[in-house]
């Protein structure tokens, strides 16, 4: 039976680390803070808001939420981005994402300030986790997958890794940390051949493919580390991952749950971003 990797136990060992670089920085007279722009209401955003405000708060981060509506058009959100990309005291800005439709993200993309970029919107920072350039700011949700496997002491190094997915969310960004941890990544899609075979040959095999349960306990080699990254609301309304947790962790020798696995990790990741961007942009 694997070991299941919570997410909880990576948040806390990073939590003190966080609190003490906080407090640092407000001796110094800088208070981080993090901007939350969100178009609409949509259950998911709001979710994630409510959690990234908690972790924020936890650590002593500030947050400032700027809620437009889902009708609102594409010139006014504009607007209202660039006041807080230029807004000296905010530091970090994540853009709740997918936007409502009719408004286009790629604008956003190529107005936001790198160095606020938390999340990895603009292609400079995408660049530089392509380029495995370390001084911006990588996805929180693929740098939470790298930090999850650390927390338990997994090596990276040498081994072969599968990727299931390749959005430029999570799959790709993703595959770029593994490869600069020294992984041999092969990246899967949905026009991959002989998937099954591939994933059987992962000694770390990570399910970021947006499709529940897909990944079943014949497609994962005995003794290999799972790691799901997938959210789903199955029929019964709880939630679940990509990967058959009851079947894959009897192959498995560390799986990650959902909830409560990568999903955890990922605002302790964006909390640690904001903090670097307050340093950087305070030139500490
Ligand atoms: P996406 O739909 O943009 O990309 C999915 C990728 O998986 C695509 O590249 C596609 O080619 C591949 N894929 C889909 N079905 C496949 C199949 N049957 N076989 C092989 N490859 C297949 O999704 P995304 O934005 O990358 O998100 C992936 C999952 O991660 C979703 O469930 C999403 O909800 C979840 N997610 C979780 C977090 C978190 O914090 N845990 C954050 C972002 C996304």
């Amino acid at each position: 039976m694997g070991t299941a990797m919570l997410g909880a136990e990576a948040a806390k060992a990073m939590k003190e680390r966080l609190k003490d670089e906080a407090q640092d920085l407000k001796k110094k007279g800088v208070s981080p803070c993090l901007a939350i722009v969100r178009a609409g209401a949509r259950e998911d955003d709001l979710s994630y808001e409510r959690g990234a405000k908690k972790r924020m708060e936890m650590i002593g981060i500030e947050t400032r939420s700027i809620e437009l509506p889902a009708d609102i058009t594409q010139e006014l959100l504009e607007e209202e981005f660039r006041k807080v990309n230029e807004d000296a005291a905010i530091h970090g800005i994540l853009l709740l994402r997918p936007l409502p439709e009719g408004l286009d993200e790629k604008r956003l993309k190529e107005m936001i300030d790198p160095r606020k970029d938390v999340d990895c919107m603009s292609e400079v920072n995408m660049a530089k986790v392509f380029a495995g350039d370390e001084s911006g700011y990588a996805p929180c949700t693929a740098e939470a997958v790298v930090e999850l496997v650390d927390s338990y002491g997994i090596s990276l190094e040498g081994k072969r890794a599968v990727v299931i997915g390749r959005s430029m969310v999570v799959g790709r960004p993703l595959s770029m940390l593994l490869v600069k941890r020294n992984a041999t990544v092969t990246i899967c899609h949905t026009k991959t051949v002989g998937l099954e075979k591939i994933c059987r040959e992962a000694e770390i095999l990570i399910a970021a493919a947006g499709k529940a349960k897909m990944v079943t306990a014949d497609m994962v080699g005995e003794g290999a580390v799972v790691v799901d990254v997938g959210i789903h609301v199955d029929k019964s309304g709880s939630l679940c991952g990509d990967v058959d947790y009851e079947t894959v962790e009897k192959r498995a020798s560390f799986i990650s749950p959902v909830p409560r696995g990568v999903g955890s990790v990922t605002t302790s990741v964006l909390a640690e971003h904001v903090l670097e961007a307050a340093r950087k942009l305070n030139e500490m």
